[in-house]
C-alpha cells in the first residue's frame, strides 16, 4: 500500500486543492529588524507576547524530533493531542457519509468529536480482558471506514493493545488507522510508531505532554505520520496554534529528560504500592494491571464510593457505566500522601459498611 494510495483514499478530496492561509511570516523568509508586516503593536512589555508565534514552531519541532528520534516532516504540534483528533476528523470525515470505529471502553473524544462532525461510530468492543478483537475490528471496516482508534495504554484499563493484532488491521485496511499513545511514557513498551511507520503509511500515532510529562496546562500534543500527511494537516489548522509562551516554557522544559524520568519512575512505584493496598483491602474485588498512571479497580457500590471519597476531597473518576467495567472506578497516581489519603478513605468506606 503507497502514501497516494492511503491519501486518496481517506483525505477529503477538496482538500487537496486547497490554498492555506498564508500568514505574514509565511510570506517573508529572510533576516530583518524591522517587523511591519502582522499588525502588531511594537511596544515590547514582558516577553515578546506582542509578536505572533511561529506558525510552524520550528524550533520546538526540533526539539520534539530530537528527543523522539523522529524526523521533523513526520511530527504534526497540536494544541493538546485532541486538537489532533479534531483535525484528523476534519480532514477525512464526510458528515453522515464516513464512518469511524472504535473499541469500547476507551477515551471519550473519539466518539464526541465523531458526533461533532456528524459521523457514525461503529463499535468493535475489547474482549474481557480489554483485549482488541480481530475480527470485531475487521467486520466494522467497510469502503467508508476512515478513523479506526486504538489506544495504547488503553484509557481508562490502563493496558496495552496487542500489537501483532494492531499489525493485523494495518495490514487489512486503507482507512487510517489511529493508535493513541498518550500514556506510552509509563508502559514497559516502545511506541509502534518505529517499528510500523515505513511498512504502514496508514499508521497514525498520537502522543502528549500532558501526562508524563507534566505540561498539561500548556496544551501541546503530537501527531506522528507520513509527511503527506503531516503536511495536510499543517494546511488545515489554524496559523497559530500553539501559543507562544507554550513553545518556550516546552522548549525549556523539554531539556530536562532526568527531571521527566524521575516523575515517571516515581509514579511507577507509587502505581506498583496502590496496586498491592488496593489489592489487600477487603472490598476490593479486583484491580486491574496497569502500564499506565492510573489504576482500574472494581467494587460492589462503586458510585457510593465514588461520592464518599468525593465528600472528603478526594476526587477520583467514575467509569462504572463504560461497557465491560461494571463496577469500576479509575484512580489516578498522586504523590505518596495523595495516595495514601485515598487509600484510608477507600479502606475506611468499605470496612465500616461492611462492603
Ligand atoms: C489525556 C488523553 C488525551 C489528551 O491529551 P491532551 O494532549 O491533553 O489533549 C488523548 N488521549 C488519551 C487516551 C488521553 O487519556
Amino acid at each position: 500500500m503507497t502514501i497516494e494510495a492511503v491519501l486518496q483514499h481517506n483525505i477529503r478530496p477538496h482538500l487537496f486543492g486547497l490554498k492555506p492561509y498564508s500568514s505574514a511570516r509565511d510570506d517573508f523568509k529572510g533576516q530583518a529588524d524591522t517587523w511591519l508586516d502582522a499588525n502588531e503593536n511594537p511596544f515590547t512589555k514582558n516577553g515578546d507576547f506582542n509578536r505572533y508565534p511561529d506558525p510552524h514552531q520550528r524550533a520546538l519541532k526540533e526539539k520534539v524530533g530530537k528527543l523522539k528520534n523522529v524526523d521533523v516532516s513526520e511530527i504534526f504540534l497540536g494544541n493538546g493531542s485532541d486538537e489532533a483528533i479534531d483535525l484528523l476528523y476534519k480532514a477525512t470525515c464526510t458528515p453522515g457519509v464516513s464512518n469511524v470505529i472504535i473499541c469500547p471502553p476507551t477515551y471519550g473524544m473519539y466518539a464526541v468529536q465523531a458526533g461533532i462532525f456528524g459521523v457514525e461510530v461503529r463499535e468493535a468492543p475489547l474482549d474481557a480482558d480489554f483485549q482488541l478483537v480481530t475480527d470485531r475490528v475487521l467486520a466494522q471496516i467497510d469502503e467508508s471506514t476512515r478513523l479506526i482508534w486504538l489506544c495504547s495504554p488503553n484509557n481508562p484499563t490502563g493496558n496495552l493493545l496487542n500489537r501483532s493484532i494492531i499489525e493485523t488491521i494495518l495490514s487489512n485496511t486503507r482507512a487510517l488507522v489511529v493508535v493513541d499513545e498518550a500514556y506510552i511514557d509509563f508502559a514497559n513498551e516502545s511506541s509502534v510508531w518505529h517499528q510500523y511507520k515505513n511498512q504502514y503509511p496508514n499508521l497514525i500515532v498520537l502522543q502528549t505532554f500532558s501526562k508524563a510529562w507534566g505540561m498539561a496546562g500548556l496544551r501541546l500534543g503530537v501527531l506522528l505520520a507520513n509527511p503527506q500527511i503531516v503536511g495536510l494537516l499543517y494546511n488545515i489548522k489554524l496559523p497559530y496554534n500553539i501559543n507562544t509562551l507554550t513553545q518556550q516554557l516546552a522548549l525549556e522544559q523539554l531539556a530536562n529528560v532526568t527531571q521527566k524520568e524521575t516523575e515517571v519512575a516515581a509514579i511507577l512505584m507509587q502505581r506498583r504500592t496502590l496496586a498491592n493496598q488496593l489489592l489487600q483491602t477487603e472490598g476490593i474485588l479486583r484491580v486491574y494491571d496497569s502500564q499506565a498512571n492510573y489504576l482500574l479497580f472494581k467494587v460492589k457500590e462503586p458510585i457510593l464510593l465514588y461520592r464518599f471519597l468525593a465528600e472528603n476531597g478526594v476526587v477520583i473518576r467514575d467509569r462504572s457505566t463504560q461497557p465491560g467495567c461494571e463496577g469500576c472506578l479509575r484512580v489516578t497516581i498522586g504523590t505518596q500522601e495523595e495516595n495514601e489519603r485515598f487509600i484510608s478513605f477507600t479502606t475506611k468506606f468499605l470496612t465500616q459498611n461492611g462492603r
